[in-house]
Protein backbone atom coordinates (compact mmCIF):
# COMPACT_ATOMS: atom_id res chain seq x y z
CA UNK A 1 0.00 0.00 0.00
CA UNK A 2 1.19 3.89 -0.91
CA UNK A 3 1.59 5.85 1.83
CA UNK A 4 -0.79 7.96 -0.07
CA UNK A 5 -3.56 4.95 -0.05
CA UNK A 6 -2.58 4.45 3.77
CA UNK A 7 -3.35 8.20 4.48
CA UNK A 8 -6.25 8.00 2.11
CA UNK A 9 -7.36 4.82 4.46
CA UNK A 10 -7.03 5.96 7.51
CA UNK A 11 -8.99 9.48 6.83
CA UNK A 12 -11.56 6.88 5.63
CA UNK A 13 -11.98 5.42 8.73
CA UNK A 14 -11.70 8.38 11.49
CA UNK A 15 -14.46 10.18 9.13
CA UNK A 16 -16.59 6.93 9.15
CA UNK A 17 -16.47 5.74 12.64
CA UNK A 18 -16.38 9.61 13.94
CA UNK A 19 -19.09 10.17 11.47
CA UNK A 20 -17.20 13.83 11.11
CA UNK A 21 -19.59 14.42 8.06
CA UNK A 22 -22.89 13.10 9.83
CA UNK A 23 -22.64 15.30 12.80
CA UNK A 24 -21.60 18.68 10.63
CA UNK A 25 -24.13 18.09 8.02
CA UNK A 26 -27.54 17.19 8.85
CA UNK A 27 -28.67 15.96 5.19
CA UNK A 28 -25.63 13.63 4.93
CA UNK A 29 -26.46 9.85 4.90
CA UNK A 30 -24.26 6.80 5.23
CA UNK A 31 -24.85 6.31 1.44
CA UNK A 32 -24.03 10.05 0.24
CA UNK A 33 -20.89 9.28 2.69
CA UNK A 34 -19.64 6.44 1.25
CA UNK A 35 -19.73 7.50 -2.40
CA UNK A 36 -18.03 10.82 -1.49
CA UNK A 37 -15.65 8.53 0.05
CA UNK A 38 -14.99 6.60 -3.14
CA UNK A 39 -15.19 9.51 -5.33
CA UNK A 40 -11.73 10.89 -3.52
CA UNK A 41 -10.13 7.60 -3.46
CA UNK A 42 -11.01 6.27 -7.43
CA UNK A 43 -11.81 9.94 -9.29
CA UNK A 44 -9.12 12.11 -7.23
CA UNK A 45 -6.46 10.68 -4.96
CA UNK A 46 -5.59 7.60 -7.47
CA UNK A 47 -7.79 8.19 -10.92
CA UNK A 48 -7.52 4.53 -12.60
CA UNK A 49 -7.17 6.41 -16.36
CA UNK A 50 -3.92 8.26 -16.22
CA UNK A 51 -5.03 11.81 -15.19
CA UNK A 52 -2.57 13.29 -13.14
CA UNK A 53 -3.81 12.32 -9.14
CA UNK A 54 -4.18 15.35 -6.61
CA UNK A 55 -2.08 14.91 -3.66
CA UNK A 56 -2.52 17.88 -1.70
CA UNK A 57 -4.02 16.56 1.82
CA UNK A 58 -5.48 19.28 2.88
CA UNK A 59 -7.48 19.63 -0.51
CA UNK A 60 -8.41 15.40 -0.20
CA UNK A 61 -9.49 16.02 2.92
CA UNK A 62 -12.18 19.05 2.04
CA UNK A 63 -13.04 17.38 -1.21
CA UNK A 64 -14.34 14.15 1.43
CA UNK A 65 -15.89 16.26 4.14
CA UNK A 66 -18.32 18.56 1.31
CA UNK A 67 -21.94 17.26 0.85
CA UNK A 68 -21.57 17.56 -2.68
CA UNK A 69 -25.41 15.95 -3.15
CA UNK A 70 -26.16 19.22 -1.36
CA UNK A 71 -25.63 21.53 -4.26
CA UNK A 72 -26.79 20.10 -6.71
CA UNK A 73 -30.43 19.87 -7.80
CA UNK A 74 -32.78 17.26 -6.28
CA UNK A 75 -33.05 15.38 -9.34
CA UNK A 76 -29.28 14.77 -10.17
CA UNK A 77 -28.76 14.01 -6.98
CA UNK A 78 -28.71 10.74 -7.29
CA UNK A 79 -25.64 11.10 -9.59
CA UNK A 80 -23.72 14.07 -7.36
CA UNK A 81 -20.48 11.78 -6.68
CA UNK A 82 -20.19 11.03 -10.49
CA UNK A 83 -17.11 11.61 -12.83
CA UNK A 84 -18.56 14.18 -14.30
CA UNK A 85 -20.30 18.16 -13.98
CA UNK A 86 -24.25 18.36 -13.50
CA UNK A 87 -26.71 21.06 -14.66
CA UNK A 88 -27.45 23.38 -11.77
CA UNK A 89 -30.40 25.32 -13.73
CA UNK A 90 -29.68 28.70 -15.72
CA UNK A 91 -28.18 26.51 -18.40
CA UNK A 92 -25.03 26.46 -16.09
CA UNK A 93 -23.31 23.75 -14.41
CA UNK A 94 -21.40 22.52 -11.34
CA UNK A 95 -17.30 21.24 -12.53
CA UNK A 96 -16.75 17.24 -11.91
CA UNK A 97 -15.14 16.74 -8.86
CA UNK A 98 -11.32 16.22 -10.05
CA UNK A 99 -11.88 19.72 -12.00
CA UNK A 100 -12.93 21.14 -8.53
CA UNK A 101 -9.66 19.27 -6.60
CA UNK A 102 -7.22 19.82 -9.16
CA UNK A 103 -7.93 23.59 -9.97
CA UNK A 104 -8.06 23.83 -5.57
CA UNK A 105 -4.93 21.91 -5.66
CA UNK A 106 -3.26 24.40 -8.01
CA UNK A 107 -4.24 27.42 -6.05
CA UNK A 108 -2.31 26.13 -3.05
CA UNK A 109 -4.80 27.64 -0.21
CA UNK A 110 -3.08 28.48 3.17
CA UNK A 111 -5.27 28.55 6.11
CA UNK A 112 -4.37 32.62 6.30
CA UNK A 113 -5.84 32.97 3.05
CA UNK A 114 -8.06 35.40 1.28
CA UNK A 115 -9.30 34.30 -1.99
CA UNK A 116 -11.76 35.24 -4.42
CA UNK A 117 -13.81 32.82 -6.61
CA UNK A 118 -15.40 34.04 -10.15
CA UNK A 119 -18.51 32.00 -10.66
CA UNK A 120 -20.48 30.69 -7.30
CA UNK A 121 -23.02 28.27 -9.61
CA UNK A 122 -23.88 25.93 -7.13
CA UNK A 123 -21.66 27.22 -4.05
CA UNK A 124 -19.64 24.11 -4.19
CA UNK A 125 -16.18 25.13 -5.31
CA UNK A 126 -16.65 28.02 -2.76
CA UNK A 127 -17.54 24.91 0.15
CA UNK A 128 -14.62 23.35 -0.01
CA UNK A 129 -12.53 26.09 -0.66
CA UNK A 130 -13.82 27.61 2.96
CA UNK A 131 -12.49 24.75 4.50
CA UNK A 132 -9.41 25.75 3.41
CA UNK A 133 -8.32 29.58 3.56
CA UNK A 134 -9.61 32.05 5.85
CA UNK A 135 -11.84 33.88 3.57
CA UNK A 136 -14.15 32.95 0.09
CA UNK A 137 -14.79 35.85 -1.41
CA UNK A 138 -17.65 34.28 -4.53
CA UNK A 139 -18.78 36.38 -7.44
CA UNK A 140 -22.02 35.20 -9.42
CA UNK A 141 -23.52 37.15 -12.42
CA UNK A 142 -26.79 34.78 -12.62
CA UNK A 143 -28.68 36.55 -9.27
CA UNK A 144 -31.36 33.42 -8.88
CA UNK A 145 -27.78 30.97 -8.51
CA UNK A 146 -25.85 33.56 -5.93
CA UNK A 147 -28.80 34.19 -3.74
CA UNK A 148 -29.67 30.48 -3.98
CA UNK A 149 -25.77 29.68 -3.25
CA UNK A 150 -25.42 32.11 -0.44
CA UNK A 151 -28.36 30.67 1.66
CA UNK A 152 -27.20 27.03 0.73
CA UNK A 153 -23.73 27.87 1.96
CA UNK A 154 -25.27 29.83 5.12
CA UNK A 155 -27.71 27.04 5.85
CA UNK A 156 -24.89 24.21 6.22
CA UNK A 157 -22.56 26.45 7.99
CA UNK A 158 -20.05 27.68 5.43
CA UNK A 159 -19.83 31.07 7.41
CA UNK A 160 -16.85 32.38 5.78
CA UNK A 161 -17.64 32.79 2.81
CA UNK A 162 -19.72 35.79 0.99
CA UNK A 163 -21.43 35.97 -2.18
CA UNK A 164 -22.61 38.85 -4.16
CA UNK A 165 -24.09 39.06 -7.46
CA UNK A 166 -22.57 41.03 -10.09
CA UNK A 167 -19.84 40.68 -13.12
CA UNK A 168 -16.53 38.73 -11.71
CA UNK A 169 -14.99 40.13 -14.65
CA UNK A 170 -14.05 43.02 -12.77
CA UNK A 171 -13.12 41.54 -9.59
CA UNK A 172 -13.82 42.86 -6.26
CA UNK A 173 -11.54 45.75 -5.84
CA UNK A 174 -12.75 46.41 -2.22
CA UNK A 175 -11.63 42.88 -0.72
CA UNK A 176 -8.50 43.10 -2.41
CA UNK A 177 -5.82 42.14 -3.03
CA UNK A 178 -6.05 38.54 -3.02
CA UNK A 179 -3.71 35.25 -2.30
CA UNK A 180 -5.71 33.24 -5.11
CA UNK A 181 -8.38 33.82 -7.33
CA UNK A 182 -9.90 31.30 -9.30
CA UNK A 183 -12.12 31.68 -12.40
CA UNK A 184 -14.47 28.65 -13.15
CA UNK A 185 -16.32 30.02 -16.41
CA UNK A 186 -14.17 31.11 -19.01
CA UNK A 187 -13.25 34.09 -20.60
CA UNK A 188 -11.83 34.25 -23.84
CA UNK A 189 -7.99 36.51 -22.13
CA UNK A 190 -7.35 36.87 -18.68
CA UNK A 191 -9.37 39.71 -17.11
CA UNK A 192 -6.62 42.53 -16.19
CA UNK A 193 -8.67 43.46 -13.03
CA UNK A 194 -8.15 40.24 -11.74
CA UNK A 195 -4.23 40.04 -12.67
CA UNK A 196 -4.21 43.59 -10.62
CA UNK A 197 -6.69 42.47 -7.69
CA UNK A 198 -3.60 39.36 -7.32
CA UNK A 199 -1.05 39.87 -4.58
CA UNK A 200 2.31 39.72 -5.64
CA UNK A 201 3.17 35.63 -4.64
CA UNK A 202 -0.23 35.09 -5.30
CA UNK A 203 -1.59 32.78 -7.89
CA UNK A 204 -5.28 32.30 -10.13
CA UNK A 205 -6.19 29.74 -11.57
CA UNK A 206 -8.36 30.60 -14.65
CA UNK A 207 -9.46 28.30 -17.66
CA UNK A 208 -8.80 30.63 -20.62
CA UNK A 209 -10.25 29.83 -24.39
CA UNK A 210 -13.22 30.50 -27.11
CA UNK A 211 -16.44 30.37 -26.22
CA UNK A 212 -17.76 26.24 -26.29
CA UNK A 213 -14.48 24.99 -27.47
CA UNK A 214 -11.87 23.70 -25.49
CA UNK A 215 -9.96 25.64 -23.57
CA UNK A 216 -6.97 26.09 -21.42
CA UNK A 217 -6.89 26.14 -17.80
CA UNK A 218 -3.57 28.58 -16.51
CA UNK A 219 -1.92 28.81 -13.89
CA UNK A 220 -0.99 32.70 -13.70
CA UNK A 221 1.83 33.55 -11.07
CA UNK A 222 2.34 37.26 -9.75
CA UNK A 223 6.23 37.54 -8.89
CA UNK A 224 6.79 39.32 -5.93
CA UNK A 225 8.26 42.33 -8.89
CA UNK A 226 4.44 42.42 -10.10
CA UNK A 227 5.47 40.12 -13.89
CA UNK A 228 3.02 37.33 -14.25
CA UNK A 229 4.19 33.83 -14.91
CA UNK A 230 1.53 32.24 -17.14
CA UNK A 231 1.57 27.68 -17.12
CA UNK A 232 -0.71 25.83 -19.36
CA UNK A 233 -1.89 22.76 -17.22
CA UNK A 234 -4.59 20.91 -18.86
CA UNK A 235 -7.33 20.76 -21.78
CA UNK A 236 -10.77 21.34 -19.70
CA UNK A 237 -14.41 22.59 -21.05
CA UNK A 238 -15.99 25.48 -19.14
CA UNK A 239 -19.31 27.54 -19.63
CA UNK A 240 -18.20 30.99 -21.47
CA UNK A 241 -17.58 34.32 -18.87
CA UNK A 242 -20.41 36.34 -19.59
CA UNK A 243 -20.97 39.92 -19.29
CA UNK A 244 -24.35 41.89 -19.65
CA UNK A 245 -26.70 39.84 -17.61
N1 LIG B 1 -17.87 27.08 -9.25
C1 LIG B 1 -19.18 26.61 -9.63
C2 LIG B 1 -19.25 26.24 -11.09
C3 LIG B 1 -20.02 27.24 -11.76
S1 LIG B 1 -20.22 27.19 -13.48
C4 LIG B 1 -19.65 25.49 -8.73
O1 LIG B 1 -18.90 25.04 -7.86
O2 LIG B 1 -20.81 25.08 -8.87
C5 LIG B 1 -19.74 28.84 -13.84
C6 LIG B 1 -20.59 29.93 -13.25
O3 LIG B 1 -20.00 31.17 -13.65
C7 LIG B 1 -22.02 29.97 -13.74
O4 LIG B 1 -22.89 29.89 -12.65
C8 LIG B 1 -22.13 31.31 -14.46
O5 LIG B 1 -23.38 31.93 -14.31
C9 LIG B 1 -21.03 32.12 -13.79
N2 LIG B 1 -20.53 33.27 -14.55
C10 LIG B 1 -20.40 33.40 -15.90
N3 LIG B 1 -19.89 34.61 -16.20
C11 LIG B 1 -19.69 35.25 -15.01
C12 LIG B 1 -19.20 36.55 -14.68
N4 LIG B 1 -18.83 37.45 -15.60
N5 LIG B 1 -19.13 36.88 -13.37
C13 LIG B 1 -19.51 36.00 -12.39
N6 LIG B 1 -20.02 34.77 -12.67
C14 LIG B 1 -20.09 34.40 -13.97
Amino acid sequence: MTLRKLWLFSVILVTMTTGVSNSSFSDDSDAYLKQRLKMVQEQIANPIDGREPVSNERVLKALAEVPRHLFVPQDVRDMAYADRPLPIGHGQTISQPYIVASMTELLAPKAEHVVLEVGTGSGYQAAVLSRLVKHVYSIEIVRPLAEQARDYLLAHGFKNVTVKAGDGYAGWPEHAPFDGIIVTAAPDHVPEPLIEQLRPGGRMVIPVGERYAVQELMLLTKREDGTINEERVMSVGFVPLTRDQ
